[in-house]
């Protein structure tokens, strides 16, 4: 991704901070930089590591954590449940409502591409599982894939 993409998200994200009430910190944009820029999903540990590699003060676990909730609360990062990661919403830059995100994760190269699922069939799975006799507390899906590229190498 190149520097201007980079800026306009960053850019953008300010402002959904600034919409929402909230500010974008220095501290907050730069960890948001970092999972923007990164090919992969980051472990808070990785997000703090690649952090203090390049700032003047080292910032404690904690704080990258709260720093992490705070940027997931405003939709503009995203935790994979299964892989205890963040990455950055694909869709900061866009206009349309955001979606409860799904995510197809390549057990391969470790990237991962926010997708947007039909409403039906969020819904269906919505109504399975009621029919079960349990509550949906959270639709969001990772899917274990392998991506083009990586199915290509391994022809
Ligand atoms: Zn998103
Ligand atoms: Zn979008
Ligand atoms: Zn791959």
């Amino acid at each position: 991704m190149n520097k201007q993409a980079v800026k306009r998200i960053l850019n953008k994200a300010h402002d959904m901070c600034v919409h929402s009430g909230n500010r974008l910190t220095e501290k907050r944009k730069r960890i948001l930089e970092l999972l923007v820029t990164s090919k992969i999903p980051l472990s808070a540990y990785e997000v703090a590591s690649a952090y203090n590699e390049t700032a003047d003060a080292a910032m404690p676990a904690m704080s990258v954590y709260r720093i992490l909730e705070f940027l997931e609360s405003e939709q503009l990062v995203h935790k994979l449940t299964s892989a205890n990661k963040y990455v950055a919403c694909s869709h900061i830059t866009c206009d349309h409502r955001h979606e409860v995100p799904q995510f197809l994760i390549c057990g391969n190269c470790q990237s991962v591409k926010e997708i947007a699922i039909t409403k039906s069939i969020i819904d269906d799975l919505d109504l399975q599982v009621k029919k079960a006799g349990y509550k949906l507390m959270n639709s969001q899906l990772e899917l274990d894939c392998l991506c083009d590229d990586c199915v290509s190498k391994a022809a």
